[in-house]
């Protein structure tokens, strides 16, 4: 169906710096023109100075609501009237819905992630899971698989300059859920090996893999990897980094960031519109971007 602006058309937007990449606005036109909804979503640079101009517009202009990306995830939740549960935990907001002035902000990056493991027919609800990383795609992760019902989370990164915030803040996700979070060092390689022994699901949520770090992976010793445990990776440029491709060589099952990126908007969608993103139909933009 052709795309015809009206008096009644409605505006989502990104809010984001740099933006002119963004396969977001292909994907939720697409979806919008496929369902027939009278509405546009745009991409607007904005950085923190110019958020919360940005953020009153959608008061002000009655948008639908709007998605975050670098450098806003953070800096909007003081803007916000309401957060959801996982925005609050995560600390960071990439969606806003806006119920007659209300904005509440939201964070679909985990979930995305959570629904991106039905493609490849993993289920880690009451499971142990081991997660490499923790900034801000694992704490999106690691805070709606706690809120969904994993049973333990081993994190493991570099011990660097915000080694001991990260164990605060993983401290206080693990507190306020049922969810057991630990973090340790990513040079004990012993105490990850045991770790992923007792894992359903490796994740790698570091750019690790992915340019300038391409070819490069987060964990050396690919004897770990079983064919029964699941290896995932939040990147997807390239589509196979080197870490899924050893994963693949030992039989383990394998999905690369896409899912996670494609159903963060569908859920994002559904916030602003109460309908499914038709997820046939944006897949290969995605898929082919
Ligand atoms: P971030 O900067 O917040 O966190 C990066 C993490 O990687 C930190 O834990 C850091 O310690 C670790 N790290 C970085 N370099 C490392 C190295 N050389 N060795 C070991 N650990 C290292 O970044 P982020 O926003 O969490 O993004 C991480 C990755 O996730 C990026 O590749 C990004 O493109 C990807 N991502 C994907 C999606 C998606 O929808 N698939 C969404 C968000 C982010």
């Amino acid at each position: 169906m052709e795309n015809t602006i009206t008096g009644h058309t409605r505006l989502a937007a990104l809010f984001a710096t740099p933006i002119r990449h963004s396969v977001s606005p292909m994907i939720h036109n697409t979806a919008f023109q496929a369902l027939g909804i009278d509405a546009v979503y745009l991409a607007f640079e904005v950085g923190t100075d110019g958020l919360e101009k940005a953020i009153d517009s959608i008061r002000n202009l009655d948008m639908l609501g709007a998605n975050l990306s670098m450098p806003n995830k953070i800096a909007a939740v003081e803007y916000m009237d309401e957060l959801s549960e996982a925005a609050r935990l995560i600390g960071a907001v990439n969606t806003i819905t806006n119920i007659d002035g209300a904005l509440t902000g939201h964070n679909t990056d985990g979930t995305g992630f959570m629904r991106s493991l039905e493609d490849i027919d993993v289920d880690i609800i009451g499971k142990k899971i081991t997660i490499i990383g923790a900034g801000g795609a694992a704490t999106a992760i690691i805070v709606q698989a706690a809120l969904d019902g994993v049973k333990e989370i081993t994190v493991y990164n570099r011990k660097d300059e915000f080694y001991e915030n990260i164990k605060e803040k993983l401290a206080y996700i693990s507190e306020n859920t049922k969810c057991s979070i630990t973090l340790n060092d990513l040079a004990d390689k012993d105490k990850l090996a045991k770790d992923v022994k007792e894992s359903t699901l490796l994740l790698n949520a570091t750019g690790v893999g992915m340019k300038p770090l391409e070819n490069q992976t987060p964990i050396q010793d690919f004897s770990i990897i079983r064919p029964d445990l699941a290896v995932c990776d939040v990147i997807y440029t390239p589509q196979e980094t080197e870490f899924l491709k050893q994963a693949r060589l030992r039989g383990a099952k394998t999905n690369n960031g896409l899912g996670m990126l494609l159903y963060q908007g569908a859920a994002a969608f559904e916030k602003w519109t109460e309908k499914e993103m038709p997820i046939a139909i944006v897949k290969p933009i995605i898929e082919n971007n």
